[in-house]
């Protein structure tokens, strides 16, 4: 109130909505809406080894002969994160809700430039 500067508060979800076959879905405190399809979410992995695997090589030029990604359960790590666990067994990326809400791929968010 005294001054217009732009509030910066921690992202907190209210609502976490898991589809195993879809994606993610966050309703956050603020109003706003996240929707992160599965792929998104897996290629934006933060654990070391897919940092590595992505800084390392090139991603699959075949990504029809990729097996089917499920989701198989999102837990909450603590009060500042949510881990994924994949149907490839894959559970050591911690998303923390920062995170999550910088990735947002909604127009709001991601076509901000042009
Ligand atoms: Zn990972
Ligand atoms: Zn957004």
């Amino acid at each position: 109130m005294s001054s217009g500067s732009e509030v910066v508060g921690f992202p907190e979800p209210v609502q976490i909505s898991v589809s195993r076959s879809r994606g993610l879905t966050i309703q956050w405190r603020d109003g706003h809406r996240s929707e992160y399809p599965l792929r998104y979410l897996r290629d934006r992995c933060p654990c070391a080894t897919c940092s590595q695997t992505r800084s390392g090589a090139d991603p699959s030029p075949f990504p029809m002969f990729q097996p089917a990604l499920r989701l198989i359960n999102a837990e909450p790590v603590g009060r500042y994160a949510l881990r994924l666990q994949w149907s490839d067994g894959h559970n050591t990326g911690i998303y923390s809700w920062e995170y999550l809400r910088s990735i947002c791929p909604c127009q709001e968010c991601s076509g901000r430039t042009d």
